[in-house]
């Protein structure tokens, strides 16, 4: 039996693939590689196939003898989200369904679910635990919602049951440079300062310098990609042990404004990174930190990655290195 990883030739993906192989699990990965990349799963058994597609879905559940999944996929960029919705909801929402549907017909009734801290929208307190209201300011955040209530009552109506990881901000590459974030567009923060400290980008737009935050910048919680595979596997055994199903906030309860994560991407790098201000990006809470006393707990999970400069390494390394060669 193996762990079907959807999405998993992506960022979250390919760490956890990376993650379940040292962990000696047998590993399938479906992906559309709208985002991922073939050489991100090395020799992993891949199944090209897209989520929207019931078709493709059911093609891979029987062909394979599937334990549990873990879903990684979907859109993920939050300014984007504002700008096509109904590609965040026909990936993130519709695409989740045709999952959920298919593991309910084939009886497989184990998932873990990558979701994401932007489901809670501005905080009305820090750090944000699981039980904080959900306002989010994206759809992005809100196909996340959508997503988690149709597992409550998958899980109420079928016995499908989940773990659900509310993840903040993902950084950082796996410590061999072998894998890493790379995107066809990228707008996501680190690997943009990154890309003007190498002198692929003229400037860093900075989006918005009114926060009510310490120096007028958002404030996120940037967690090592590795950890965030580690707590996947995590739960896989959390339900393979006959738990129920849970929802677990993972980052490392700290925040980082935007000016300090270019402060550090300069130190680590030994470069200038030019700035310009530039207004407030649509759907961008100001602070999201999350509370991860859960999954400490609970979970038994804990980051080994607790310092920013470590983790921008990793990035800078993966960077300047093995992904100049990646299509
Ligand atoms: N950001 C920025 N300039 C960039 C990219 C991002 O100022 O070129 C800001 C963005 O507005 C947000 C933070 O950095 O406040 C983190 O954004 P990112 O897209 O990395 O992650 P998100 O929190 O949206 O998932």
């Amino acid at each position: 039996m193996a762990i079907l990883v959807v999405g998993g030739a992506g960022y979250i993906g390919s760490h956890a693939v990376r993650a379940l192989h040292e962990a000696g699990r047998d590993v399938i990965v479906f992906d559309n590689l709208a985002q991922g990349h073939r050489q991100a799963i090395a020799d992993a058994p891949f199944f090209q196939g897209d989520l929207r597609v019931k078709a493709d879905v059911q093609k891979v559940f029987r062909k394979h003898a599937i334990e549990a999944v873990l879903h990684c996929a979907g859109c993920t960029l939050v300014g984007e989200s504002m700008q096509i919705p109904g590609r965040y909801y026909e990936n993130n929402v519709s695409g989740t369904l045709n999952l959920l549907t298919t593991m309910q017909d084939t009886g497989v009734n184990r998932l873990i679910f990558s979701s994401s801290g932007a489901l809670y929208g501005e905080p009305e307190r820090i750090p944000i635990d699981e039980e904080h209201p959900q306002s989010p300011v994206s759809v992005y955040g809100h196909t996340k919602i959508c997503v988690e209530k149709m597992l409550e009552w998958f899980d109420a109506i079928y016995g499908l049951k989940s773990v659900v990881l509310r993840c903040f901000n993902a950084a950082g590459a796996d410590p061999s440079g072998q894998i890493g974030e790379l995107h066809a567009s990228e707008t996501h923060l680190i690997p943009q300062a990154i890309y003007v400290a190498m002198g692929g980008l003229e400037y860093l737009p900075l989006f918005g310098t009114d926060y009510p935050t310490r120096d007028g910048s958002c404030v996120r919680d940037y967690v090592h990609v590795c950890d965030i595979a580690d707590a996947h596997i995590k739960a896989l055994d959390w339900l393979a042990a006959d738990k129920p199903s849970a929802v677990f906030n993972i980052g490392r309860g700290s925040g980082v404004s935007v000016r300090e994560i270019v402060e550090a991407v300069q130190r680590v790098s030994g470069k200038k990174i030019a700035l310009q201000a530039e207004p407030r990006r649509s759907g961008d809470a100001a602070i999201l930190i999350a509370g991860c006393n859960a999954a400490k707990h609970e979970l038994g999970w804990k980051p080994r990655f607790n310092d920013l400069s470590a983790i921008i390494e990793t990035a800078l390394q993966w960077q300047t290195g093995a992904a100049k060669s990646w299509s």
